[in-house]
């Protein structure tokens, strides 16, 4: 039996029966990891020891008949911007390096509790921000399709790995589309709960009215599998519901009879990638095919998504990164040499003058702050305080949070006609390494057909729908209304019942 061939729900099941051993499955993908990963660069951290010493502790409880978690033996590499207490935690910025939580995530407690075997850490874009993975202080990832180009982000370490059959499951986080982009640019399902499903506890915070933890896995089965256990209220996050968990796995059968989905005007504007229109309009001919109907939306704000979404994401990460001061938290620089002291970096400013500061408690928060963030962070911290400042907050802040409520509106009508909106996850498959990355403008665009999620606080899954000339995924995402995960996932689970395009494996990587 390959491990690495065998999806979540098959893994789980092995290890129950006693068919494979929790060590035997680890080792696996252990071992494809320590092959394929200095190509791809998925991993901040394996842990190889401490997985293997976790994956034997549950064989022998198997041994000895006590019970087992619901996850029991199954590997999971979990993204670095949620805490773990046995290992590091630095969301791929110099600030954080070597950081060592003193707890554990929400949503790695209750995978542990579940006895799911973490393996490492994944590569990400700097605390979050960023669609390629190259804001990583740690280096780019690399799309296992095609090593040349970017695997999105800034989940891409966890879609990567995934991708690569280095672990079946990863967990990311999604504050503007963080894990549906990677997902669909690397071929793989990854679904973004409802704001609040997941507990935000440990995962740290980039926008927190944004951010949502949730499963990136092959498939909407495995999914379903992973949300049930990590999906839950949290009374140490005041935001996290306290809806029931459904048992998403056992909802699937239901067919799509009668299922509504909205295709939406907006999302064929100009820049959709011809090979990505024929996959989205393929994926809504077979959920026809199952027997859904395909209705014409329209979501009319949906195109100040991104204008809003800069605002209130960078505002909320200036608040949120003033705790890194090198006193407090993060990287402290060293003493410097009193208050004419070099700007951050060492580099001096172009025009040759010095820096003045005022005391040199202000030195060590400047030159800590200058020296352990990256410049994605430093632009999005420099935009959230521009639009934060006075004077400056009710034309851009305020304003924002308003258009805001207006895409949340479009949302609620939008599902008074239908149950579940379709459309591309990207307007391109997935770009060069290098491409956008000196146009932050053409960077923040891709994040076109995912912000509005977030901003309007619901779900959405994203999963592959077809294959370009040139062998690279389309992705294909749907959103739904609140708390409408069972739907999301049985709709996707429908789609794969039905095509294979999740069951590709790239080449690259056999
Ligand atoms: N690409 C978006 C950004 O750069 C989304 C990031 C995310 O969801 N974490 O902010």
């Amino acid at each position: 039996m390959q491990p690495a061939e065998l999806s979540a729900v098959e893994i789980v099941a092995a290890i129950r029966q006693g068919d494979m051993t929790a060590v035997q499955c680890t080792e696996a993908f252990l071992d494809r990891a320590a092959r394929l990963d200095g190509s791809i660069n998925a991993f901040l951290k394996i842990d190889r020891e401490g997985a293997l010493e976790t994956a034997a502790a549950i064989d022998a409880r198997r041994k000895a008949g006590k019970p087992l978690g619901a996850l029991a033996g199954l590997p999971v590499a979990v993204k670095d911007a949620l805490c773990t207490r046995d290992l590091p935690t630095t969301c791929a910025s110099k600030m954080l390096a070597g950081f060592r939580p003193p707890y554990d995530a929400d949503t790695v407690a209750r995978l542990r509790a579940a006895d799911a075997v973490i393996v490492g850490k994944t590569n990400m874009d700097e605390f979050a921000m960023g669609g390629s993975n190259e804001n990583s202080a740690f280096g780019p990832v690399k799309n296992p399709w095609d090593l040349s180009r970017a695997p999105g982000g800034s989940s891409g370490g966890s879609a990567a790995c995934v991708a690569a059959d280095m672990a079946p499951v990863a967990i990311g986080s999604d504050t503007g589309g963080s894990i549906r982009q990677p997902a669909g640019l690397c071929g793989i399902t990854g679904l973004k709960p409802t704001y609040g499903r997941v507990s935000r506890r440990g995962l740290v915070a980039f926008a927190s009215s944004l951010d949502q933890i949730g499963p990136m896995a092959r498939s909407a089965a495995d999914c379903a599998l992973v949300l049930e256990t990590i999906a839950g209220h949290d009374p140490r996050d005041s935001t996290s519901l306290t809806a029931e968990v459904p048992r998403y796995s056992e909802l699937l059968e239901q067919p799509l009879t009668g299922l509504k989905i909205g295709r939406v005007a907006e999302h064929y504007a100009e820049g959709l990638d011809p090979e990505v229109r024929k996959g989205v309009d393929e994926a809504y001919a077979v959920f026809e095919a199952a027997g859904a109907t395909v209705h014409d939306i329209e979501l009319p704000h949906a195109k100040y998504g991104v204008p809003t979404y800069y605002l209130i994401a960078p505002c909320e990460a200036s608040s949120n990164l003033a705790r890194y001061d090198g006193a407090h938290y993060g990287h402290r620089a060293e003493p410097g040499t009193g208050h004419q002291a070099e700007p951050a970096g060492g580099h001096r400013a172009e025009s040759g003058s010095s820096q003045h500061f005022d005391s040199p408690l202000v030195e060590m928060y400047c030159r800590s702050r200058g020296e352990g963030f990256g410049p994605e962070v430093k632009r999005r911290i420099m935009l959230g305080t521009y639009a934060l400042s006075a004077g400056y907050y009710d034309a851009y802040y305020a304003k924002a949070l308003k258009v805001r409520r207006l895409i949340r509106q479009d949302y609620l009508d939008a599902f008074a006609k239908v149950d579940l909106i379709g459309g591309p996850v990207s307007a391109t498959p997935a770009f060069k390494l290098g491409e956008k990355t000196g146009d932050p403008l053409a960077m923040y665009l891709v994040d076109l057909y995912t912000v509005a999620t977030n901003l309007a606080g619901v779900g959405g899954i994203s999963f592959p729908c077809g294959f370009t000339r040139g062998g690279l995924p389309v992705g294909f995402q749907l959103q739904g209304p609140a708390l409408a995960e069972p739907l999301l996932l049985r709709a996707t689970d429908r789609f794969q019942r039905l095509t294979d395009w999740h069951l590709r494996r790239p080449k690259q990587t056999a």
